[in-house]
């Protein structure tokens, strides 16, 4: 049996809330790779993440680039989004995870610098089995992506792979994702997972 994972980066933004109701509805834990910079003026929806049961995940502060920040200070926007996420865990009464997932802005590119970073600090990235188009602008259409969901879900049963599907609840902007949230209420009412 392959595991299924939901996972969710750019927030917490406007659309968070509803998405958080969704999978509380249909008790389904996912990961959130949390921006600093928003979780920052979100408190309240990060704690929730952890008193839902979510893993938070650090995907750095400000959504930088390779070659972008110094060394040092990607190091500082990993330490302040951690210091954020532990805090959130802290104020829901949970344990706080002993390691924080961490996934880099763009992903890890070859020859990506940030992962030399990465490496120093002992964390590795995590990336994802499927991408969605679902921060293209105007909004995706939600039977498209539930179709895509669904179409990678199949292909990863097929090779007994496991899936870790990549969405986004926000953006860098902090943008709404209300067909992403769409989408993903109507494959938990599939439940295809
Ligand atoms: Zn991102």
């Amino acid at each position: 049996m392959i595991s299924i994972q939901l996972t969710f980066d750019d927030g917490p933004g406007p659309s968070t809330a509803r998405l958080l109701d969704v999978l509380q509805h249909a008790r389904f834990t996912a990961t959130f790779f949390v921006l600093g910079k928003h979780a920052q003026v979100q408190p309240a929806l990060l704690r929730r993440m952890a008193e839902d049961g979510h893993v938070i995940g650090n995907h750095t502060w400000s959504h930088a680039r390779d070659g972008e920040l110094s060394d040092q200070r990607l190091k500082d926007d990993i330490a302040a989004t951690d210091r954020l996420i532990r805090e959130a865990f802290e104020k829901a009464g949970v344990a706080s995870p002993e390691r924080i997932p961490l996934r880099l802005p763009y992903g890890a590119q070859e020859g990506d610098t940030r992962l030399r970073v990465l490496a120093s600090l002992g964390r590795s990235h995590v990336g994802w089995t499927s991408l969605f188009d679902d921060w293209v602008r105007p909004a995706p259409n939600v039977d498209r992506l539930v179709g895509a969901m669904r179409a990678h879900m199949a292909d990863q049963i097929h090779r007994n792979e496991d899936a870790v599907l990549c969405l986004h609840d926000a953006s860098p902007t902090a943008e709404e994702r209300e067909a992403t949230v769409d989408a993903v209420e109507r494959w938990l009412s599939l439940r295809v997972y």
